[in-house]
């Protein structure tokens, strides 16, 4: 069941026009990436779903139009947006961070399952946000959304500035969220991390979508390197 249905996105800051008709769609329960080098339009993307920007053409979200929608609304509708930067209030406790976002919809996860998700989480409950590692704070970032209620998570290179051994419990952690049936769009430039975790990567250029590789066409002849041409590798 497609989940998801994005048609002829445009995207704007002010009169500077970065997303040029996209077309994208995922079914529930997926993991899709948006994949292309810096500046290519990936954050843009998530923002534009997401109601942080002026845009245009169609956004179906379980069949709902959402395009002129405000945040709080498509909000509700089960979207939520982790951004690159993370968000965590420094001066809040882990704890009080995770509890910080409202329910927005029914069927989220309890605190206890949040902390089952994310031991670590647990033991630094009482700790403040500004104590934690930069890994900590993506479980964090990604653990304060599982309670809102929201199923479609939109995920901002979570790999972002960490170590190789932080980035594989990273990629544990979204495999679980995958398993537990929540649907996941991912903007990454790790290639060796997205690929742990895709059904399918749409590769952005200059604001559109150049093409699409499935997590099983990887090994075909060209395609690694298709991508690897689209990362400016
Ligand atoms: P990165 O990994 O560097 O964030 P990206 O693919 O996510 O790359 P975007 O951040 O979506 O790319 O940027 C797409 C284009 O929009 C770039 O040309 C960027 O300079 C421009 N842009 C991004 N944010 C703004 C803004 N607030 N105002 C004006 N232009 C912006």
């Amino acid at each position: 069941m497609t989940l998801l249905s994005v048609r002829g996105l445009h995207a704007f800051y002010g009169d500077s026009h970065v997303l040029h008709g996209l077309d994208f769609e995922l079914a529930r329960g997926e993991l899709v990436t948006l994949i292309g080098r810096n500046g290519a339009g990936k954050t843009t993307t998530l923002r534009a779903l997401m109601g942080l920007v002026q845009r245009r053409g169609s956004v179906l979200l379980k069949d709902a139009q959402t395009v002129a929608w405000a945040p709080e609304r498509i909000a509700r509708l089960g979207m939520a947006y982790v951004p690159e930067d993370r968000g965590i209030f420094a001066s809040l406790t882990v704890e009080e961070n995770l509890m910080l976002p409202p329910v927005v919809a029914a069927g989220g996860l309890t605190l206890a399952e949040i902390y089952r998700l994310f031991p670590n989480l647990l033991e630094r409950r009482r700790n403040p946000g500004t104590r934690l590692s930069g890994g900590e704070q993506q479980m964090l970032a990604i653990a304060r959304v599982l309670r809102t209620g929201a199923d479609l998570i939109l995920l901002d290179e979570p790999t972002e500035g960490l170590a190789p051994v932080v980035v594989q419990q990273i990629a544990q952690a979204v495999k679980l969220l995958k398993a537990r049936g929540f649907t996941v769009l991912l903007v990454e430039q790790n290639l060796a991390f997205a690929e742990l975790l895709a059904d399918r990567h749409y590769l952005v250029e200059d604001g559109r979508i150049a093409g699409c590789v499935a997590a099983q066409d990887l090994a075909r002849p060209g395609q690694r390197e298709r991508i690897h041409r689209c990362l400016g590798l």
